[in-house]
């Protein structure tokens, strides 16, 4: 596997750790997690000490007189499965006779309906306001025309590689860029990508509305 060399931010590690993210990028952040074992460890460690902190706040502490043994005996005896113990169901999607093995947190999504445009396919995957996530698979060859961003674009690379003036990407790689980014990105051999926008994307080249099926089909 390739290393991966693009991570999200400690902001963002602690925001998504005290559960103050949209879903879209908490999904981002999880997709994240789950390749990069540099992350996973610092999202282990944070939620530790997110623990410790919530124990010491007054609020809590001062539930030090209630008994909590009815509780625990609830927990205690309580009918244990083992579905969390078994291994995870595998789910699939094929697109452009291409297959994908579905990572676990996005398996709700599976029925996902697919739009194309050229090399690109887009499924919409969660609607928040302004901030849409997207799973986009772009086929060998594929470009996409130079733009910038008005808000942010976040995009976690699942499958494949693709580059952009900045570099190359590799599975796993968490790349936030905004309105200070401008790019054309191209995939030489293909690539699956979960997106995450909140404005759609801003062309650059040429005469810009041209690219308004492109645009919203990313957005
Ligand atoms: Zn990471």
């Amino acid at each position: 596997m390739n290393k991966i060399t693009h991570h999200p931010s400690d902001a963002l590690l602690h925001s998504h750790i005290d559960g103050d993210l949209p879903e879209s990028l908490s999904v981002a952040m999880t997709l994240h997690c789950d390749l990069c074992e540099h992350c996973k460890h610092k999202a282990e460690k944070l939620t530790q000490l997110c623990a410790v902190k919530a124990w010491k706040e007054p609020s809590i502490r001062d539930t030090n007189d209630v008994d909590f043994s009815d509780m625990l005996d609830g927990i205690l005896n309580s009918d244990i499965t083992d579905s969390y113990l078994k291994e995870k169901p595998v789910e699939h999607i094929f697109i452009n006779s291409l297959h994908y093995e579905l990572p676990y947190v996005l398996h709700r999504y599976v029925d996902m309906k697919w739009n194309q445009l050229g090399a690109v396919s887009r499924a919409r995957l969660i609607e928040e306001g302004e901030t849409r996530s997207n799973l986009l698979q772009i086929n060998a060859g594929g470009v996409i025309p130079a733009h910038t961003h008005k808000g942010f674009e976040l995009t976690l690379l699942l499958d494949g590689s693709f580059e952009d003036e900045s570099g190359t990407y590799n599975k796993g790689d968490f790349i936030w860029l905004d309105a200070s980014h401008a790019h054309s990105p191209k995939t030489i051999e293909g690539c699956l990508c979960y997106t995450v926008q909140n404005a759609p994307l801003h062309f650059t080249q040429g005469i810009s509305k041209l690219f308004n099926p492109i645009g919203n089909l990313l957005y």
